[in-house]
């Protein structure tokens, strides 16, 4: 494997093969293979643009010409930050045909991020949009470019300026060597706990097998038209079935990247969505919004995770949008969780479902890592065919998120019912869900210690109505009083990715303390 990966154990491999879950096809093959199958069938849908498989495969043939005359070659990493457009789905099909290395970056992420995701993955090219509403990325890859040396490449789509642009790229290119399966596909992004996004290697094995098995569970073929609102580049909306997997079953994907149901409920009543995956505060808009107008999505199920959905709102996803509902658990390293199609409404509601695969090892520990009784809360630990068993180039973060014998520690606090069924019910990561977007406090509080006002800086998630959870960083000032306002506008310009940016800044004396001296961040977010 890519030096910087961990490998599974030759043992487990051979049975993720033996048991079928590796099948030992590259998804360049696979996504090809769906569009030689499906070739006149509608592929991707984004606003007027109708986009046919025969279509897609075109163009991510000649665009694979285009990367590998630029002299991408196989486990090269090329990061992408693009939005909701096909054309992200024309980059990453042709640099998974090529066997490069496509590092799913967030629309969110500015300088800070995007410079580390580079810089960490050595990434040769950068792909991004001219402007995504207002902002200029151009710009943005001009300051990460003169940080990064090994980035040689600027690719835009749109108006590149200097750089390369997306439809200069369709040449015709060189033969391609066989990609190796067992190699990495993608790279996904971790939420996170400590500093910035650690990098998950996916195999083309394991993601394909994450990608059938979803849409399996989820009963999404042919007929099945996927609504893509969550950003493409998040696994949530890439291959849990995602946009990806959608196309590998030959299904319509619907991009778009409006939560508006004055915009959404339209488009998915005249693409016949059927499935689309949301966070649970677009749930709540929704809901709101269908009691307001009389909609009803009767043709739709909505798979809903990445943050708590309180069972009760839960409820009404039937009762006032008429839609079906499906919840999930699920982290970018890999363990999935879902409640089924035909579960009882009580495990609908009230759960996050049971794991994806049969060989899915679950363990719920307590803080000395002994595995709790059922029903007990602790933390949930996972190993399994589609969960990594290390970040990439991150030996001293992977002795602390991995356990001895390769169980990711997921940092979120279960209970497992009797019935296999996952409830989640905190999490012990210093980590803020706000409205699925994750926010490593720590990360904040070391840019919030750069300003020179402020001596100290602790920052929580409290309570929200509408998001789940904001972010409020308490700071300690030295002399001089800054405002909330010049807090925020100073991260930005320190490059700080949007979601991250505290909705509150609060100026405190001193800090609450635990007995042992640590901030009490549990007594902070009480004051709150
Ligand atoms: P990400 O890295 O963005 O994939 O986020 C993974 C994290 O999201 C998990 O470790 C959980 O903390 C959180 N998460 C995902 N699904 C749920 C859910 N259904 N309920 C509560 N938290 C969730």
């Amino acid at each position: 494997m890519l030096d910087g990966c961990v490998p599974w154990p030759e043992d487990l491999a051979t049975r993720y093969r033996r048991e079928g879950y590796w099948q030992g096809r590259p998804l360049g093959d696979l996504l090809d293979e769906a569009c030689a199958r499906h070739a006149d069938r509608t592929a991707l849908v984004c606003g007027q643009r109708r986009i046919t498989y025969a279509d897609l495969a075109a163009q991510a043939r000649a665009v694979t010409g285009g990367l590998a005359n630029l002299g991408i070659a196989p486990l090269d990493r090329v990061v992408v930050q693009l939005p909701n457009v096909p054309e992200f789905v024309v980059v990453v099909h042709a640099l998974l045909r090529i066997g490069a290395i496509p590092v799913m970056a967030l629309p969110g992420h500015r300088r800070v991020e995007l410079t580390h995701l580079c810089a960490h993955s050595q990434a040769v090219a950068l792909v991004v949009a001219d402007q995504v509403k207002g902002f200029d990325h151009r710009a943005l890859a001009r300051q990460v470019r003169a940080d990064v040396p090994t980035l040689e490449h600027v690719v835009v789509c749109g108006d590149a300026e200097e750089f390369t642009a997306l439809t200069d790229l369709h040449r015709p290119g060189p033969d391609l060597p066989a990609v190796d399966p067992g190699e990495p596909a993608l790279f996904l992004l971790s939420g996170g706990t400590t500093g910035l996004p650690k990098l998950i290697p996916r195999t083309h094995d394991d993601y394909a097998y994450n990608m059938r098995a979803t849409a399996q569970a989820l009963r999404f073929d042919e007929h099945g038209v996927y609504l893509a609102v969550n950003p493409i580049g998040h696994n949530s909306a890439l291959g849990c079935p995602g946009v990806l997997g959608t196309l590998l079953v030959g299904g319509t994907a619907v991009l778009t990247s409006s939560v508006r149901p004055d915009e959404v409920f339209d488009l998915v009543q005249r693409e016949r969505v059927t499935l689309t995956t949301l966070v649970p505060p677009v749930v709540r808009l929704w809901i709101d919004a269908a009691r307001r107008s009389g909609t009803r999505l009767p043709h739709l199920t909505l798979q809903v995770g990445s943050a708590k959905f309180d069972p009760a709102r839960a409820a009404e996803v039937r009762t006032s949008l008429g839609a079906g509902l499906t919840q999930w658990f699920g982290v970018g390293e890999g363990l999935l969780t879902y409640t089924r199609l035909d579960d009882p409404e009580e495990i609908v509601l009230t759960t996050e479902g049971r794991p994806l695969a049969p060989h899915d090892e679950i363990l719920v520990v307590d803080p000395d890592d002994r595995p709790v009784p059922d029903g007990v809360e602790g933390e949930l630990l996972v190993r399994g065919p589609y969960t990594i068993r290390g970040y990439y180039r991150a030996e001293e973060q992977n002795r602390r998120s991995f356990t001895p014998d390769g169980y990711f520690r997921t940092g979120d606090l279960v209970r497992r019912r009797p019935d296999g069924s996952i409830v989640v019910v905190g999490r012990i990561k210093d980590v803020i869900n706000r409205g699925g977007e994750k926010v490593p406090a720590e990360e904040v509080e070391e840019h919030l210690l750069t300003h020179a006002a402020i001596r100290d800086a602790a920052v929580v998630g409290v309570a929200d109505p509408t998001l789940g959870e904001k972010t409020v960083a308490f700071v300690i000032l030295r002399d001089e009083p800054v405002t909330s306002a010049t807090v925020k506008s100073f991260l930005r310009e320190r490059g700080l990715a949007t979601y991250k940016i505290p909705d509150r800044v609060v100026p405190l004396d001193e800090f609450p303390r635990t007995a042992v001296g640590k901030v009490d961040k549990v007594a902070l977010r009480a004051s709150a």
